[in-house]
């Protein structure tokens, strides 16, 4: 399979991409997924413009309250960041189990999200932590928080022209967090991947975020498993509640029903797995 004949351009700012963009190239970061798709003719873009060396899309910065990432920072650069590690597990361990060593290290979050996959692993993550998607065109910034940001199979509130350019992760004191997956065995998507924020305070949970990803056709935030999940003690309980009246996905990896089980006992993975 080989991809329509494209012109290859490479942008080292912002500002040279964002004029690439407005004249119809195609952002090429990581490649992980456009790739395939121009392969399959799936799209069959004139130019593409690679913004994978942009230094100024590729940084983690602790800001405190915050933890910045730019959009070209590699799923290896956020499984290695010592500041995401000790603030926020559920990100490091979100970035370790996607695809192997050459996804990781060349797939980028921003291209990812951008994608939208059913299955990708940073929506769930990103929903759970509440963080906050930057995006800039030539008319100016915005940023648009995760919960409105994934729409739909492979859609999101990106625009035309727009380049997703920083992800913020808000830095929560005192809350712990985990993701667990079921991996699909050869690709590495989730079948279902559940993360999980909590505070607590001695036995009772203040506050519980859970999100899963690969279950629907679009990441989701549980509302139900977090409105039963008050106390260690309703672990099972909650868990139990987990994607029930939820459109569910059936293909021929795993049939709605076993998708189902799966998010029951992944929540309680990753319930038990924040808990320590
Ligand atoms: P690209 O493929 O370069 O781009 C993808 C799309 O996003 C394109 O439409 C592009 O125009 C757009 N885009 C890219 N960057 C931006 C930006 N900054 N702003 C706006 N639009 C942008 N993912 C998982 O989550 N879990 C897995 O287990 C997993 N396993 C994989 C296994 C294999 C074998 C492969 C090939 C991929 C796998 N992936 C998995 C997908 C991988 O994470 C990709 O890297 C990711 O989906 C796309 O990121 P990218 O940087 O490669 O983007």
């Amino acid at each position: 399979m080989i991809p329509s004949s494209l012109e290859y351009k490479r942008a080292s700012s912002i500002d040279e991409a964002l004029s690439m963009v407005d004249s119809g190239a195609k952002i090429l970061a990581g490649g992980h997924s456009l790739i395939p798709a121009l392969k399959l003719r799936l799209d069959a873009p004139d130019t593409v413009v690679d913004i994978s060396k942009i230094s100024e899309l590729r940084y983690i910065k602790d800001n405190g309250d915050h933890i910045a990432i730019g959009a070209a920072s590699t799923h290896h650069d956020i499984m290695s960041s010592s500041a995401i590690q000790s603030k926020c597990a559920m990100m490091s361990q979100t970035a370790a189990v996607i695809g192997d060593v050459q996804v990781r290290n060349m797939g980028t979050i921003g291209g990812s999200i951008a994608h939208a996959d059913p299955a990708a692993d940073w929506p769930a993550s990103l929903l759970a932590a509440d963080a906050v998607i930057e995006m800039r065109s030539s008319n100016g910034t915005r940023s648009v928080g995760a919960g409105d940001f994934f729409q739909g199979l492979y859609m999101t509130a990106l625009e035309e022209g727009e380049i997703i350019t920083e992800i913020r992760v808000p830095v929560v004191e005192g809350a712990s967090s985990a993701y667990a997956k079921f991996m699909q065995p050869a690709s590495r998507f989730a079948i279902v991947g559940c993360a999980v924020m909590l505070t607590r305070s001695g036995d009772s949970i203040t506050k519980a975020s859970v999100a899963f990803t690969g279950v629907s056709d679009k990441a989701f935030r549980d509302a139900a498993v977090e409105a039963a999940l008050n106390s260690v003690s309703d672990i099972d309980t909650a868990s139990k509640a987990a994607a029930e009246g939820v459109d569910i996905l059936g293909d021929h990896f795993a049939s709605e029903d076993y998708r189902k089980h799966l998010a029951k006992v992944y929540a309680k993975r990753a319930i038990l797995a924040a808990l320590g």
